[in-house]
């Protein structure tokens, strides 16, 4: 039999409900999301099936699904949190299902673009009317035709968009570009864009839970400090104004006497922005000495 103290903790980890976390299973952003995970501290074994992921050292599961049935897996409370594309948040939820954007990541990049055949004339979004669009996002698309003032037929396909034009089922498309090559590979140019995406966190309605809280505040986390650094240097007293305005995307540094030397003080300071190498000249040329610049590995706000 186990101790008292194992057999207690264990039975408190069965009481607690574990947090679930809908992650696509396989396509664009299977690997980001769950390196972020990762990064947040979770370890996990992956199921026989592949299909789920238990986490060993926190109560928090990872469901390994499609994307497009995240944002109905949240809104049905199987989920608590999930990692989307923007695109499919929006055609995928209701605004009556509570699903809300809590962070915006900062990859899976995209936009969903009207793309035309090579060569036909463009004169802005009222060259649409009366004409065919092929999509697999109906909503987004119907809402920004809407939003235009221009009405055309919106074809809803489910795949296989970039060929609609040339099999004659549309005239036009509109679907997600990234480099741009599906579309010159089908004889098809990028006129404009409806919506520009990113991967999301979101949230469901009953994610209120602490280790919810804690991952939302975990991913927010790892998300700020990416592109951080800290930057440490020597600056004299006179020059300090000057030193300030060049720290990039810092707020308030922290400032340090330094023994036996009146006229200098240490400063310390957290940048969000790129240092760049001439960054550190011009911190150089304005007096300052000893110039460090360290990765930032973990930051809680
Ligand atoms: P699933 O089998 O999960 O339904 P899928 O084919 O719908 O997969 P992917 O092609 O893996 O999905 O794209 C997932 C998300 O990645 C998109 O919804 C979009 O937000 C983002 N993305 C980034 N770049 C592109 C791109 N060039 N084309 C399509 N999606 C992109
Ligand atoms: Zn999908």
């Amino acid at each position: 039999m186990p101790p008292l103290s194992a057999r207690l903790s264990e039975n408190l980890l069965e009481q607690e409900p574990r947090l679930k976390i809908a992650v696509q299973k396989s396509g664009r952003l299977t690997e980001n999301s769950l390196h972020l995970l990762e990064t947040c501290g979770l370890t996990y074994s992956r199921g026989r099936d592949q299909l789920i992921c238990y986490g060993e050292n926190m109560p928090v599961d990872v469901l390994l699904v499609r994307d497009d049935d995240i944002p109905q897996l949240l809104a049905e409370g199987v989920c608590d949190l999930g990692i989307v594309g923007l695109n499919v948040f929006l055609e995928k939820s209701n605004p009556e299902d509570g699903v809300r954007k809590a962070v915006d990541m900062d990859f899976g990049r995209c936009r969903l673009s009207i793309a035309v055949p090579r060569g036909e004339s463009w004169d802005g979004p009222v060259s649409l009317a009366g004409r065919r669009i092929a999509t697999t996002y109906p909503r987004i698309l119907s809402r920004w035709l809407d939003e235009q003032g221009v009405d055309a037929s919106v074809v809803t396909l489910s795949g296989a968009v970039e060929i609609a034009p040339r099999l004659g089922r549309a005239d036009v498309i509109c679907d997600l570009v990234s480099t741009g090559s599906t579309l010159a590979a089908n004889d098809l140019e990028e006129t404009t864009i409806v919506l520009e995406s990113q991967a999301a966190l979101l949230a469901a309605p009953q994610a209120h839970s602490a280790w919810a809280q804690r991952m939302i505040s975990r991913i927010e986390g790892v998300l700020r400090v990416r592109g951080s650094k800290y930057i440490m240097l020597h600056a004299p007293r006179a020059a300090l104004d000057e030193i300030r305005d060049l720290l990039p995307g810092s707020e308030a540094p922290t400032l340090m006497p330094l023994e036996g030397l009146d006229d200098k003080v240490a400063v310390h300071a957290v940048c969000s922005e790129t240092v760049f190498w001439e960054t550190l000249e011009r911190l150089k040329g304005a007096g300052a000495t000893s110039i460090l610049v360290l990765p930032v590995e973990k930051m809680l706000a």
